[in-house]
């Protein structure tokens, strides 16, 4: 019992005799604002138990006082900003340390999915000739084209009986909006030939999926890029071996494709996202061919609030940084996404104070 108290002693001694120091990391890699940045000042192994108190000046008029080594902290503006940690070990003494953290602005791109489309696709490149980047350049957007063929469209098993609707969206009906496309500067990806669920097609009937929508693009004079994005992000289990070297560009849902959805419901949703995202950039995905007659979608009021009122920066699309800020998304999440949005067209239909 002595001798267990005397090594209880000399290690207390230990402790409080080593002179404890200010230090921390902080994650994620990539600091955003208004996304949560969690500060570390968990001591190394071998020092653990000696410091008793943290205390953060985080350097935007906040502070926080804590009997933890870790604390989450928000910006809510980009800037350089000087974080200071004092700790007080359990004999009272302190140690302090500054550090600057680089805190930068939320930053999107814009992809559109599901043209060409001679009822869509003019009006939203004129719209984008008309959405700036910070430097006052266009933006260049980032387009996910369907190939198709003559005999069926997306939405034409939908559309067709309830309005009539007997469009032809794809790049083999539209191949000079597929150059237009190009020629302003946007990138022309894959979004397949016939827009299936992926992830319930063999790997076979997947590949020729991709192949003959990225044969139908390069039939149209464009080469694009070795990205696909999944008809309702429902990715395929693996990629087959035909396509090793393909990479896949996810995105998230600003729901503009819920009939009767407002501008400033799909703002809201971008707004969700881009505060929320845990990384930046984020890949917006609206649609370019919508299926609905007569209802537009004012793009440039929605991006144009994000940008001024918001701040969020919006960027070039480019496909590596696409596919690199591409978040997973699990088969349950995009199923349970998907009968929320039928919940809603539902409740939008039945609605009677609902007209537009
Ligand atoms: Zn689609």
């Amino acid at each position: 019992m002595k001798a267990i108290l005397i090594i209880v002693m000399a290690l207390w001694a230990g402790i409080a005799a080593q002179p404890q120091t200010a230090a921390w990391t902080c994650r994620p890699e990539k600091l955003v604002a208004r996304g949560s940045i969690v500060f570390d000042a968990s001591p190394p192994q071998d020092r653990d138990g000696g410091i008793v108190r943290w205390e953060w000046d985080f350097g935007d008029h906040s502070r926080a006082w804590t009997t933890a080594p870790v604390w989450s902290h928000v910006y809510h503006e980009p800037g350089r900003y000087p974080v200071t940690l004092t700790v007080t070990d359990r004999t009272g003494s302190t140690s302090t340390a500054t550090s600057i953290v680089a805190v930068k602005a939320r930053e999107f791109m814009i992809t559109f999915d599901d043209g060409p489309a001679s009822e869509s696709t003019p009006y939203i490149l004129e719209q984008l000739r008309r959405i700036k980047e910070a430097d006052g350049a266009p933006v260049k957007a980032g387009f996910f084209v369907v190939g198709q063929d003559k005999s069926r469209t997306v939405y034409h098993d939908i559309w067709q009986p309830k309005y009539g609707i007997d469009h032809r969206p794809g790049v083999l009906s539209h191949p000079e909006l597929v150059r237009q496309i190009a020629k302003e500067g946007h990138i022309v990806a894959i979004h397949t030939q016939h827009h299936p669920d992926l992830d319930q097609l063999p790997p076979a009937e997947v590949e020729r999926e991709i192949l003959d929508c990225y044969q139908a693009i390069l039939g149209a004079g464009v080469t694009p890029p070795k990205v696909l994005r999944s008809p309702r992000l429902h990715d395929p289990k693996t990629l087959p071996p035909a396509l090793a070297g393909w990479r896949i560009v996810r995105g998230e849902l600003t729901k503009d494709y819920l009939p009767l959805i407002t501008e400033d419901e799909v703002i809201d949703n971008c707004r969700k996202i881009l505060r929320t995202a845990p990384d930046s950039p984020v890949v917006l995905t609206f649609h370019d061919f919508r299926g609905l007659p007569g209802h537009r979608l004012d793009f440039v009021k929605i991006v144009n609030t994000l940008t001024e009122k918001d701040h969020f920066v919006l960027i070039d699309f480019d496909a590596d940084g696409a596919v690199a800020a591409s978040r997973y998304r699990a088969p349950n999440e995009q199923t349970s996404e998907d009968l929320q949005d039928l919940l809603q067209v539902w409740r939008q239909r039945l609605s009677p104070s609902r007209s537009r």
